[in-house]
């Protein structure tokens, strides 16, 4: 891959990287769509990181599909699919790229070593594809925070882009792990980002000195309608550190509202930004 991207880099065409796990969906393809608008040469990395899963987690069951991944890759028009095995990608590997602080909260409290499995496997993905830009979705909103933090950090000379989160008809976040779900529970979860725009509307309304009494009438409208979903976190932050707004009547900048809820037995993710003034 290293030879591809030199090249690429000499001839001074634009590269990008869309990094993924594979068993792609429509959100994965609308990043595609960006990075082929705004590039000459579009990567798409497929490498299901175990570095990011814990022991408990997903790891050996996340989906997988290469061939379908292929296909829809083949169809967005991607040049090259990056797609290296894991003694390839740690080949005894004794470095490790950790963000402080940032990966403490939200996801960093339930997946303790999550994110330093994202930002190694990131970095190194970025250095083997020398990509000029690298697009990622709004869908992780912490995964980018922590991403945005460490390219600044650690000098990575590639751009991050952001893209928006591609939902299903019912509000439900695309995501690769909604294939865990029955139909019914995936007409159960578009609670979730109904309840993400409850929490936006109280927020603007302006009336919540602070975030405490928003969460707990969420948590209410959760309860009055799949009390069966749990809510494992919901948080209004800012959108840089993450630090929960305590002053919430004269914050002004832009609000992260992010959770995490367990439909049956699958964990799912779901977040949405905006200004307040
Ligand atoms: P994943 O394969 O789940 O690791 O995701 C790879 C990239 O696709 C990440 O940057 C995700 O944020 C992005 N992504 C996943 N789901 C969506 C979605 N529904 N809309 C937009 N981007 C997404």
């Amino acid at each position: 891959m290293q030879d591809i991207s030199d090249y690429y880099r000499c001839t001074g065409k634009k590269t990008a990287l869309v990094p993924t796990m594979g068993f792609l969906h429509k959100g994965h393809v609308s990043l595609i769509k960006k990075a082929k608008e705004n590039n000459d040469i579009t990567v798409v990395s497929i490498f299901v990181n175990p570095m990011q899963f814990g022991v408990n987690e997903d790891f050996d069951k996340y989906p997988r599909d290469f061939k379908k991944d292929y296909d829809i890759c083949k169809e967005a028009g991607v040049d090259y699919i990056f797609n290296p095995e894991i003694y390839e990608m740690y080949n005894k590997s004794l470095t490790e790229v950790t963000v402080k602080e940032i990966t403490g909260r939200l996801e960093g409290k339930f997946r303790p070593g999550h994110f330093t499995g994202v930002a190694t496997v990131v970095l190194k993905l970025i250095n083997a594809v020398k990509p000029h830009n690298i697009y990622l979705g709004q869908k992780d909103a912490q995964q980018n925070a922590v991403l945005k933090k460490m390219v600044s950090d650690l000098n990575a000379d590639v751009i991050i882009n952001i893209c928006e989160t591609v939902r299903e008809e019912n509000g439900l976040a695309m995501s690769s792990r909604n294939s865990y779900l029955t139909p019914e529970q995936k007409s159960n979860a578009s609670i979730l980002y109904f309840l993400l725009n409850e929490g936006r509307k109280r927020v603007l309304e302006n009336n919540f000195e602070d975030t405490e009494a928003i969460k707990v009438e969420i948590s209410v409208l959760l309860k009055q309608k799949h009390p069966d979903i749990e809510l494992q976190y919901y948080e209004i932050t800012d959108n840089d550190r993450l630090d929960n707004i305590s002053d919430l009547k004269n914050y002004k900048g832009e609000v992260l509202i992010s959770l995490a809820a367990k439909v049956g037995s699958t964990r799912l993710i779901d977040n949405i930004v905006f200004i307040k003034q």
